[in-house]
């Protein structure tokens, strides 16, 4: 009994050491996780009511018929921008809280990006077409690589839509895939309001925007390249941004071709 008394001790020590040493030795990692847990569940929590406010716009809108410049239409359809945008801000906090942690795994495939290419062109098209912006891409008929294709869409779609959002109306917008030396390169290029080199390492940050203002009248939070430079750091790519103020911007993204 008292060999039996001394391991059931000695086990809840230790278990209370490792607990009371993983906060006071890694107290910044340890508030960070827990911070990031936090986030994550709110952020989960938040989904639910958001798509329930959505549907029930959608169905508002749906009862009430009303004349396209009517100010009650007015009101609706700001309600339901401001919806899609607060699910979208959830969606990317989630995405980022969890992408410190293992909560996310990769779902790594062996996939053709040619066909994927083409969607997102064709989703992004519209928002160019509303700028007035020529949208050009080029990629070669195959590109078969290893990764996780849902995040690597998702990397495409950040990428071209800032070089859309933060182009002039009537400029241009370029996507470029190729294979040099076993790696993929991702170049997409803007003619558009340029970054400020000061800022280069910044706007990788969570939540930095810029330029304040223009990036909120925009639509931005400042999660669309935090999210970006994760998804191709999780894949043991690069991601390098050239711009000039005024001139445009390029992002380059290589990514290891397995
Ligand atoms: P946001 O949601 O604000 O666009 P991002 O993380 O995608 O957030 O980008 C961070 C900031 O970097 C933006 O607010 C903007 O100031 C700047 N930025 C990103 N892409 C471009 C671009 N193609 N041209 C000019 N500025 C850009």
């Amino acid at each position: 009994i008292l060999l039996g008394l001394v391991l059931l001790f000695s086990v809840i020590a230790l278990i209370i050491s490792h607990y009371m040493s993983k906060k006071a030795m890694f107290p910044i990692t340890y508030a960070f996780s827990r911070q990031q847990e936090f986030t994550a569940d709110a952020s989960h929590e938040l989904r639910t009511p958001l798509s329930v406010m959505l549907s029930s716009i959608n169905a508002l809108e749906l009862v009430i018929d009303l004349e396209e410049d009517s100010y009650e239409k007015k009101i609706i359809l700001g309600m339901k921008k401001e919806v899609k945008r607060m699910t979208g801000l959830v969606s990317d906090l989630l995405t980022l809280a969890r992408s410190g942690s293992d909560a996310i795994e990769l779902n790594k495939e062996t996939f053709d990006l040619q066909p994927i290419v083409e969607e997102v062109i064709n989703s992004v098209c519209p928002l160019a077409e509303a700028k007035e912006i020529n949208l050009h891409y080029d990629t070669p008929k195959q590109l078969i690589l290893t990764g996780d294709s849902q995040r690597l869409t998702q990397l495409l779609y950040i990428l071209l839509d800032n070089a859309i959002k933060y182009n002039r109306s009537g400029g241009e917008t370029s996507l470029s895939l190729s294979i040099r030396d076993k790696e993929l390169w991702v170049t997409v290029k803007d003619t558009g309001i340029g970054i400020d080199p000061a800022y280069y390492n910044r706007i990788f940050e969570r939540f930095y925007r810029a330029d304040q203002a223009r990036s909120r009248e925009l639509g931005g939070y400042g999660l669309g390249l935090s999210i970006a430079k994760w998804i191709v750091e999780s894949h043991d790519g690069t991601i390098q941004v050239k711009s000039e103020l005024d001139k445009g911007s390029t992002f380059i993204v290589r990514l290891p071709i397995q």
